[in-house]
């Protein structure tokens, strides 16, 4: 880069295998160098057209207090695998609001104590923007390698007043940014050309994938679903995936041989599900991110 006079400044730059990606086919549009403290970004915008297709493959979610269940259906490898990723925002959440109270019982002095809770304030939002970016970004990365399109409760629910909303909805979306989150999913899914399926997802916690029993005694407990006409007994956390699943694909939940299966009508297929370890696997370790800052309180000496 000229800085005029002959002088050039030369800059390291770090090539990421996404950015490749990202450029693949793409046009460059006004690009600009970003100065921040000792980093130097190039920004490129970049403009690409995207054809978003179906796929029979599916990752189904569902967005829970503190985490988002899901189930992989990839019907070309004949797999089914439910997992979960913990996406820790109420944590994040509960430990900023500690901070604020905090703040409020020792900070006298009311500029400073407000200078303080725009800044933590301003930290907590970056932190969990942080995290939605990266738990979308997860998501849309494991559907494309699985070909498969995004499967998620439809957003009905939403729009109706607070008053109208279930209890359970309400505090859900209190604590999680339920719209940013989808909508990040959104662009992230069409950006890689994969499709979204919404569902209606009424009841799909109480509901039992199998027999189609509804009733809240179903969930036995946090942990236990036990449905109470034909006895399946299962991870609760899983059963709301199976649901939106069969009433997405035109599919059944069964019990063959003591195992789980999903029958596709759409697709004459039959696929075994397998239930993944809690842990994420090594390559969503990094989701875990850093660790909450300490409060520190510094006074103006003046
Ligand atoms: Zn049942």
């Amino acid at each position: 880069m000229s800085k005029g006079n002959g002088v050039y400044l030369r800059f390291l730059v770090m090539e990421y295998g996404y950015v490749r990606r990202e450029l693949e086919g793409a046009k460059l549009g006004n690009s600009k160098i970003l100065i921040e403290g000792n980093e130097v970004y190039l920004l490129l915008t970049i403009r690409r057209n995207v054809e978003v297709n179906e796929h029979r493959n599916k990752l189904v979610i569902d967005i829970n207090e503190d985490s988002v269940d899901c189930l992989l259906v990839n019907y070309d490898r004949s797999e089914a695998t439910l997992f979960s990723i913990r996406h820790n925002i109420r944590k994040i959440r509960t430990n900023y609001r500690r901070i604020r109270k905090s703040i409020q019982e020792k900070v006298k002095n009311p500029k400073l104590r407000n200078e303080l809770l725009a800044k933590y304030g301003s930290r907590e939002r970056k932190r969990v923007e942080d995290r939605l970016k990266k738990i979308t970004l997860l998501l849309a990365e494991i559907a494309r390698e699985n070909n498969a399109d995004l499967v998620r409760e439809s957003l009905k629910d939403l729009r109706l007043n607070s008053k109208k909303r279930s209890k359970q909805l309400n505090y859900r979306l209190s604590t999680f940014p339920y719209r940013k989150f989808i909508e990040y999913l959104n662009y992230k899914f069409s950006e890689r050309g994969l499709s979204v399926l919404e569902v209606d997802a009424k009841r799909t916690s109480i509901t039992c994938p199998i027999c189609g029993y509804v009733d809240k005694k179903n969930r036995l407990d946090k942990e236990t679903f036990k449905c109470r006409r034909c006895g399946f007994t299962f991870n609760a956390q899983y059963v709301a995936c199976l649901n939106l699943f069969s009433r997405s694909d035109d599919s059944k939940v069964a019990i063959r041989g003591g195992r789980l299966i999903l029958i596709s009508r759409k697709t004459a297929s039959v696929v075994a599900v397998n239930v993944a370890l809690d842990e994420p696997p090594n390559h969503m370790r990094w989701l875990r991110g850093k660790p909450v800052p300490k409060l520190i309180i510094s006074t103006p000496s003046s």
